[in-house]
């Protein structure tokens, strides 16, 4: 099963991404967490993003793109994968389909994390006060950035995946265990 998870910065991607991959024994490729690993590495990668994560700004989609490429390239990739994190724009999308329809595969399931933009904000604002935290880019500046390319930048996505029927909607809103049973139903339906 190929699965995107996709939402807002603060939406649960990465918490739903993590029970979902220990439940269905798929890898996890978040690429926040990619790239913050080449940053702490301190690797040729990491020294020329590492800006560009600190201010909230995407990396550029060829960078990305190439870094998923190999990444889905693994074996552990053969029998599926979630995707957090991307495609988070539409060129990043469409390199995505094109790089899984040269290994005769394809998205199966789009599962998009809904969750309202005061609870976003008190979320990261949460995470950005949790002592020695890594994110350097969770303060309040930088994370109202990132929400603003997320619905500038990513959001297109979405009709992207809506036109091939891939597209489940789920509410993010509610506590951990309600979202991972909506996902649950959503890939068994
Ligand atoms: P969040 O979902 O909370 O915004 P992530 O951990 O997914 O955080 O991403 C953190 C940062 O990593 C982003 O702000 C961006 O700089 C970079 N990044 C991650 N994925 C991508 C991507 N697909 N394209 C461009 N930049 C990305």
């Amino acid at each position: 099963m190929n699965i995107i998870l996709f939402g807002a910065p603060g939406a649960g991607k990465g918490t739903q991404g993590a029970r979902l991959a220990a439940e269905r024994r798929l890898p996890l490729l978040s690429t926040g967490d990619m790239l913050r690993a080449e940053v702490a590495a301190a690797s040729p990668l990491g020294q020329e993003i590492q800006h560009i994560l600190d201010a909230g700004d995407l990396v550029p989609d060829v960078t990305i793109i190439e870094v998923i490429a190999a990444r889905l390239a693994e074996t552990d990739c053969e029998h599926g994968f979630i995707l957090d994190g991307f495609p988070r724009t539409l060129a990043q999308a469409v390199a995505l389909d094109d790089m899984l329809a040269h290994m005769a595969r394809s998205v199966d399931h789009v599962l998009v994390l809904e969750v309202d933009e005061p609870t976003l904000t008190a979320r990261i604002a949460g995470r950005a006060a949790e002592s020695g935290g890594p994110r350097t880019d969770d303060s309040a500046e930088i994370a109202a950035k990132r929400l603003a390319i997320y619905h500038a930048q990513s959001a297109p996505v979405v009709p992207h995946y809506e036109a091939k029927g891939l597209v489940r909607r789920v509410d993010g809103g509610r506590d951990m265990d309600a979202v991972a049973a909506d996902i649950a139903g959503a890939l068994d339906a």
